[in-house]
């Protein structure tokens, strides 16, 4: 049943442990990408608001922090066990806010609670290190101490999985927390919270503020907030990077991609065309290590092309929810717009669609922001597109004559998220382990998605920072390093 703005439920803050009402008056609409249906109301919240959120999580700082490593845990091993009941129910809320398919929202919350998961070990990964007898008497020892309010700033894109890129470890490590979902996305996070309430997690520790670019910049100015983590496009990032450092944090800026494979004629072309079609095509190309480009060399032009276009043209597209669907619809129909303007750019430079998804409708959701797998060949190297993230389901080809010309394109894109090589040659998987210049490499893998306990490592205008998101970066991200020197008087132990 369809509701209109008006009816849909208007959502809460979460905030010192209850959900409030924000104090704005201003609200945008979430809609299901598939079907149009307006499904709740985005408070545009303002920065009295983020006052309060902050004020709570300072206030909660202090119990939180003396709270021993293995209790702090505890909620998370409870909050492991809520998500994984209720997986199916976040799945489905993820897919019809975001559109991905119930199997890729399932995906995406395991990868979830996977970073909640490795969170759990922080009584180990927080650990410091202590030497003896620096000098004759004197120990020295790194210790590593929560740094207070730490904030993330999340993408519609994964609603889930990137919140939890950030949460477990900022609280596991012993800072409190102010969250800030995509204004586009925010049920997911909503019910999740829901859950992370039932483990009796005191109040104050996790916090969420809902809205848009007033929310952020005032999360980026609060003079108590110590750390920003933000995940969204490139100009955001930068902006969030260069305005949290005006005021004094630190911050991990993840931004947006173009990612390249290449194709070398020995690859396994059955293993290539099915892992690229779903690297290209998953989550209707709106991941930020989705393929967006494929390199061709030699004979492979010929091979792979046909191989792609084959494995691309058998997807189906259509309601996340219903069963056998492979590809959903894209975020908004500005985002479909955008997308669709984009192709028309490719193809004005040059390009052959061997699949056009410009103008799709998919019958019985016609009102859904669809479009259809397309793959541009031939795109030139030179090309204004061959370096503009289009994040939708387009794979352009382009073809060079061998492994150094194609890493020398690969040099000159601005982005630096993933780049990936399908061969079975180990001296050339080798070689481009060494020189691609990107952050996270695949070898004959589409999505070189680091596991929960890899940091996620993007380079270039992709990354914006020193530590990154997950593993052990996360922790050192999370907490500050405190070195001493310690000299206890000889006197002392002759009292003993
Ligand atoms: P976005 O940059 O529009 O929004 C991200 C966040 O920033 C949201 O919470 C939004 O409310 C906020 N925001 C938007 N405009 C702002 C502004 N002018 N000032 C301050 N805050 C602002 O990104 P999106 O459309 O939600 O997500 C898609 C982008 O995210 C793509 O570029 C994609 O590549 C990127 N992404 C990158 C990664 C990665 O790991 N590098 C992961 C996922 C998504």
């Amino acid at each position: 049943m369809s509701t209109t703005a008006t009816t849909a439920a208007e959502l809460q803050n979460y905030v010192n442990g209850a959900w409030q009402r924000s104090t704005t008056t201003e609200f945008v609409d979430v809609t299901n990408p598939a079907t149009a249906e307006v499904i709740a109301r985005t408070p545009i919240s303002t920065p009295a608001d983020v006052e309060a959120a902050v004020q709570a999580a300072a206030a909660a700082f202090p119990a939180w922090r003396r709270t021993p490593p293995g209790e702090r845990i505890q909620y998370l091993f409870k909050l492991k066990n809520l998500l994984e009941e209720h997986i199916d129910e976040l799945a489905a809320i993820t897919t019809r806010e975001n559109g991905k398919t119930f199997a890729e929202a399932k995906a995406e919350m395991r990868r979830g609670i996977e970073n909640v998961e490795v969170a759990c070990g922080i009584p180990m990964l927080m650990q410091g290190h202590v030497l003896e007898d620096v000098t004759p008497g004197v120990d020295e020892m790194q210790i590593r101490q929560p740094l207070g309010v730490v904030a993330a700033i999340v993408p519609f894109n994964f609603p889930a999985m990137i919140s939890f890129w950030f949460l477990p470890y900022a609280i596991a490590c012993g800072n409190t927390f102010v969250l800030k979902p995509s204004e586009r996305v925010p049920l997911t996070m909503h019910r999740a919270m829901e859950l992370l309430e039932k483990t009796g997690l005191p109040k104050g520790v996790v916090n969420i503020v809902n809205g848009g670019k007033d929310v952020v910049n005032a999360l980026c100015d609060h003079p108590q907030i110590r750390a920003i983590s933000f995940v969204g496009s490139t100009p955001v990032a930068k902006h969030v990077y260069t305005r949290s450092a005006a005021a004094g944090k630190r911050s991990q800026c993840q931004g947006g991609a173009k990612n390249h494979v290449i194709v070398l004629p020995d690859a396994d072309m059955d293993l290539a065309k099915q892992i690229i079609s779903d690297s290209a095509f998953g989550c209707a190309g709106q991941r930020c290590l989705a393929v967006s480009v494929a390199v061709t060399i030699g004979e492979a032009q010929k091979t792979f092309r046909d191989a792609i276009a084959e494995a691309a043209s058998a997807i189906r597209v259509g309601n996340g929810m219903d069963k056998g669907i492979q590809m959903g619809p894209v975020i908004s129909p500005q985002s479909k717009q955008k997308i669709e303007g984009l192709i028309s750019i490719g193809v004005q430079e040059g390009a052959k669609p061997l699949l056009d998804g410009r103008n799709t409708k998919i019958s019985g959701s016609e009102s859904g922001n669809f479009l259809t797998p397309t793959i541009l060949d031939g795109l030139p190297a030179d090309s204004r597109l061959a370096h503009t993230e289009i994040f939708g389901p387009v794979l352009s080809l382009v073809h060079a004559d061998s492994i150094d010309d194609a890493l020398e394109f690969l040099r000159r894109s601005p982005y630096g998220n993933q780049a990936s090589l399908f061969t079975t040659s180990g001296a050339a998987a080798r070689k481009f382990r060494y020189e691609a210049p990107a952050g996270n490499i695949g070898i004959n893998i589409g999505v070189a998605a680091p596991m929960a306990y890899f940091p996620f490592s993007g380079w270039k205008e992709s990354f914006f920072g020193i530590l990154h998101g997950q593993g052990r970066d996360a922790v050192e991200f999370y907490t500050e390093s405190k070195i001493v020197v310690e000299r206890w008087s000889r006197q002392e132990t002759r009292k003993f």
